[in-house]
Parts: structure tokens; sequence; C-alpha cells
């Protein structure tokens, strides 16, 4: 093993997390988040000598890829599905940027660097690679959250993006996708993996991301029993997984059952 360093940190919304990968002198930051304040603490995680090689976006979502300004004229890899959207100016990349200055406005925050992409970014298929300094970074295409969602292998981390988090039930765009992507996780965290981090929470050993993983496959087959039947009595009884006291769970309980293709959840 190439012998690297990782750093955890959690924002004041959401409990988004950042992660700072450092191999020697190179350094990898991936979903750098959220506020300005928490973006100049995490470049303070880069130790003087060190350079940001790379960033690194789990998936298109606003508050996972506003803070990159923080890092000007870094490379910025992703997927290819979203390093195309922010090409052709598509639905993911301008949804992103809207609600992010939305959300900003709404709270004032200031982010003296502005609301674009970056200039670099660079698409990563299934199964693909890059690397910072000697260390080499596998994607892995996880679609279900996010039609864009992706994955990487860093050493034995594996960091999922918005798939796994001990905060928040599952929160489906393609249920059939989440499920299958689920599956695929757990067969890659039982490959070596020791340590995973999710989107949201804090780093989860592989036991921990297990438990969280079977609980949210028997959910969400919960709800795609439900759907089959368009029984929204049943789906509306279907216990949460988790965090059912969190203010407006239940909602997105109701939205996975929509996207489930259930026509009157209540
Ligand atoms: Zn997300």
């Amino acid at each position: 093993m190439a012998g690297i360093q990782v750093d955890v940190r959690l924002s004041g919304i959401w409990q988004m997390t950042s992660t700072v990968v450092r191999c020697g002198s190179s350094c990898l930051v991936v979903d750098p988040g959220y506020f300005p304040r928490e973006l100049a603490d995490l470049a303070g995680l880069v130790p003087k000598g060190a350079k940001v090689e790379a960033v690194f976006f789990t998936h298109s979502h606003w508050d996972h890829v506003v803070g990159h300004g923080i890092f000007p004229g870094v490379p910025v890899y992703t997927s290819s599905a979203l390093a195309r959207s922010v090409r052709e100016g598509g639905l993911l990349a301008t949804e992103a940027i809207n609600k992010a200055r939305e959300y900003d406005s709404q709270w004032y925050v200031e982010r003296p660097w502005g609301y674009g992409w970056p200039r670099d970014v660079r698409g990563i298929d299934d199964g693909g690679w890059f690397n910072i300094g000697d260390l080499d970074i596998e994607g892995f295409l996880v679609p279900g959250h996010a039609p864009d969602g992706m994955a990487i292998r860093v050493e034995n981390h594996l960091l999922v993006g918005d798939y796994l988090s001990p905060c928040e039930i599952p929160f489906v765009d393609n249920l059939p996708d989440y499920r299958r992507t689920l599956q695929r996780l757990l067969t890659i965290i039982n490959s070596g993996v020791e340590h995973v981090i999710p989107g949201h929470g804090p780093m989860l050993s592989t036991e921990e991301a297990c438990r969280i993983g079977r609980e949210d496959l028997r959910y969400l087959d919960a709800i795609a029993r439900c759907a089959e039947r368009n029984d929204g009595v049943a789906a509306n009884a279907i216990t949460l997984p988790r965090a059912g006291d969190v203010a407006g769970m239940r909602n997105h309980h109701v939205e996975n059952c929509r996207k489930a293709g259930l026509t009157a959840p209540s």
C-alpha cells in the first residue's frame, strides 16, 4: 500500500462529508463543502509542501459540488455523466448551481468565488482510474440516488457518496438502480475495504456500513412490494430504517414511494 492519511470533516449542513486523502506530498479532496469557513478549514488540512492534485465529486447534488472554488485550477474528476452535463450545460449541472445559489441566498452565505463549474472537469467511466502521485483511485458507477453517482476506492477506504448514511434514509431517484447499487457496494466492501465514508455522517467500519446497507435493502424491498400492488396504505405503514424522528424524513419516504411508482402514497 502507498501509505495514505485520510481526514474526514462533517459540515454544519446535514453532516455532509468532505474528505482529504494525502499520499506523500499529493492530496485528493472529495466533495469539498459546504460553508466558506468550513472550506478554509479543509484547505488548512493540506500540509505545507503538499499539493491538492485533484478534486473528486461523488455526484452533482449542490451541497457536494459548490465548494470547489477554494481549490482554484485543480482538475476535478467525476462520473462521465456529470462531466458531460457540465460541458453541455445539461440539467444536472444547471440544477446544482441554481439550488446552491438559492440556498446561499436564503441563509445569507457569501461565497467569494461564485457559482461556476470548474473549467477542468474529467469524466471517469465505471471501473476507470485516475491518480494523484503514486496513488491509484478506482471509480464505480453507483446510480440510484442520482443518475451520475460515482463511488471511489482509495486503498482500503471506500467513499460512496449519498449511500449508507447513518443519518438519513435512502433518498431514491431510481429504485431498481438504488437496490443494485447497494448490492454492489456490499460486494465491494466485502473485498478488502476497511473504512467506508458516506456522503453524510461519520466514517463507518465495514460492519456498520454493511448493517446499514442491509437495512436499506429491506426498506427498499418493502417499498417495491407495495409498488407492485400500488398499495399506498401499506407503503405508509413501512417503518423507516432510521432517522424517523428527523423533521421531514417522513416526507422523503413519501417521495421514495412516488419514485417507485406508487400513485397515491399518503
Ligand atoms: Zn445527494
